[in-house]
């Protein structure tokens, strides 16, 4: 297996200004899973109550999704997300947060999750990433995500989490808010100081981030004239970037680039319906025609320009 994820699977009820859901399959894992699951084998490690049903694991099992540390509590109800989004469709609102299940959860992996390459601690508690990240201690590759929410109440531990991994993948607000620094390249360069190789600020319409100690680069987003629910959107898009990476040799900038593409394509999608409804019948050929649209959008020549000759030639 390649590439384990820790994360929230949940239900959520989400409103937006173009329609609303009472209670749909959600949580970052579950987004992160079903877009890695187009790149590479995933598999799932954390916890549902019974109220989880055929329906839903229907929908890992299309995808091929292992969830065999996928914990169910007998009795418990599955982790709960509330959200809201006005017109400025960056921005998440958060009306509740029902832990749940996730309050007591103890991660255990099975051996097959401890061998993983690659690794991808989701947003939820951040000991519990740690643990898990513990509990991989050969992986290659180790990426991890959070939430206002986290930081807000587990900020020392998210910190100590966020040392212990490779690459943080996080959208511009959260990056501001995590090192209090109003400055994104500022704020990025203090992450980086903590440990990780790479961050990736996801900036939801405006496109998304690279940096390295020495590099950076940035993409805009794909053009998309209807958005409908851009929940999931931050998970999908390191669906697509982690998959990627799980699914190529060397993982070196030049991968983690095209791996930023692919990214954006899946968050692209995964934001034109509600909830995990448009990833779920994407097809491969879909996501090859946007990653090619994405070359040609941000392609240019290099052509040296000289005043002077250029006024000889006229
Ligand atoms: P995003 O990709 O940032 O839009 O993530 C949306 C998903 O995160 C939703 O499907 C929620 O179920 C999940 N979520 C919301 N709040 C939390 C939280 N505090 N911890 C873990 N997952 C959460």
């Amino acid at each position: 297996m390649s590439l384990l994820v820790v994360g929230s699977v949940a239900f959520d009820a989400v409103e937006t200004p173009f329609g609303k859901r009472d209670k749909m399959l959600g949580g970052a894992a579950t987004h992160f899973a079903l877009s890695a699951s187009f790149y590479t084998d995933v598999r799932v490690v954390g916890v549902v109550g019974d109220d989880f049903g055929q329906e839903e694991d229907q929908v890992f099992a299309e995808r091929n999704i292992d969830t065999t540390d996928l914990q169910r509590i007998a009795g418990g109800h599955t982790f709960f997300w509330r959200g809201r989004y006005d017109y400025d469709l960056n921005t998440a609102h958060t009306l509740d947060t029902q832990l749940n299940v996730f309050a007591d959860f103890k991660p255990k992996l099975s051996d097959a999750a401890k061998n993983s390459r690659l690794v991808f601690l989701a947003n939820i508690q951040p000991d519990l990433q740690r643990e898990v990240r513990e509990q991989v201690r050969g992986a290659e590759l180790v990426g991890l995500d959070t939430m206002n929410f986290w930081i807000e109440s587990a900020r020392e531990s998210l910190i100590e989490t966020i040392k212990v991994v490779n690459v943080v993948i996080i959208n511009d607000a959260e990056a501001r808010h995590l090192t209090g620094e109003p400055n994104l390249i500022k704020a990025a360069r203090k992450i980086l100081q903590w440990g990780p190789k790479a961050l990736v600020v996801k900036r939801g319409e405006y496109g998304a981030a690279l940096f390295t100690h020495d590099s950076y680069f940035a993409i805009p987003a794909y053009p998309l004239e209807s958005v409908f629910d851009p929940t999931g959107a931050g998970d999908t898009f390191a669906g697509g970037f982690m998959g990627y990476l799980a699914s190529v040799e060397k993982l070196d900038e030049a991968a983690m680039r095209r791996a930023m593409i692919f990214g954006s394509v899946m968050a692209s999608f995964n934001v034109e319906e509600f909830g995990t409804e448009r990833v779920r019948r994407l097809t491969h050929e879909e996501i090859n025609e946007r990653f090619r649209r994405f070359k040609q959008m941000t392609h240019f020549d290099e052509i040296p320009f000289d005043r002077a000759a250029n006024a000889s030639a006229t």
